[in-house]
């Protein structure tokens, strides 16, 4: 049966899936423990992938080499980047950027080395099955699953999922200068966070198929860090477990 690397961004959302893990095996990598299992029947492989592409890509790498995993999805949160998108709207990647690579004068800006490309696309299949997954959940389930109070503290009345691109560096975007000069320097950029690029990087380098999904947290302004961890457990945690669900099941 195909085993499935299930990569976190935030502790808390791999804790909702640990509470349904089955046989719960835990085997420590360079201070990461990875999760062996069943998850609604399928083998998987939970891990929080820590911070920062270094980190991200670090995991990503044990979960191919040592665990053998045949496909990735990665969840975390991540700040708005466009206008059209909200906090509590899920981003499906498409393709994925390192918005502060830069090797110029040798390459183009953004260009990876050897890659030779700006960006590295997510696995076309996954995406769809995650879009579906995401749409079920905010078209059927969310009021089901998060609180009415929960879901008005962060203005979450019609929230989207968008198939769109995700820019990675390592900082938090947390001002309008930074938030537009990714912005306008990639093309169609939906949101920004701190691993997806790392992660799809080193998928492309093995071919292993990865699908990324971030729930929007903030705008990546100054308003950026507002009540973070509160939306991180009582809100995107609860994303992650329902639409890994869908996905799964
Ligand atoms: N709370 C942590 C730090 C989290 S790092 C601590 O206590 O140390 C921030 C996480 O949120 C990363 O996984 C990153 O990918 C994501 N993220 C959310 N909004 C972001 C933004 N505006 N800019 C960059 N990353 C963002």
């Amino acid at each position: 049966m195909k085993k499935i690397g299930i990569m976190s961004a935030m502790v808390e959302e791999m804790n909702t899936l640990l509470e349904v893990l089955e046989r719960d095996e835990v085997v420590t990598i360079g201070q990461r423990e990875y999760h062996l299992g069943k998850l609604w029947d399928k083998d998987v492989v939970l891990v929080f992938s820590r911070w920062g592409k270094v980190a991200a890509a670090s995991t990503t790498t044990t979960l191919i080499t040592e665990f053998r995993v045949d496909e990735i999805i990665f969840t975390g949160v991540a700040g708005a980047v466009d206008s059209n998108v909200s906090i509590g709207d899920v981003i499906v990647a498409e393709n994925l950027f390192q918005h502060d690579f830069d090797a110029s004068p040798f390459l183009l800006k953004h260009v990876l080395p050897l890659i030779l490309k700006k960006e590295i696309p997510s696995n076309p299949i996954v995406r769809n099955k995650l879009f579906n997954a995401s749409s079920d959940f905010v078209n059927n389930q969310i009021k089901d699953v998060i609180s009415k109070n929960y879901l008005e503290d962060y203005s979450i009345s019609k929230p989207k999922v968008l198939i769109g691109n995700i820019a990675s560096g390592d900082q938090f975007i947390k001002d309008d200068a930074k938030r537009n000069e990714i912005k306008s320097s990639l093309d169609n950029v939906l949101a920004v966070e701190m691993e997806g690029a790392a992660v799809a990087q080193i998928c492309y380098e093995f071919d292993v198929p990865l699908g990324v999904i971030r729930t929007i947290s903030d705008d990546a302004n100054d308003n950026a860090i507002k009540d973070f961890p509160k939306f991180v457990y009582n809100v995107a945690s609860q994303y992650s477990y329902q639409i890994i669900k869908n996905y799964l099941a």
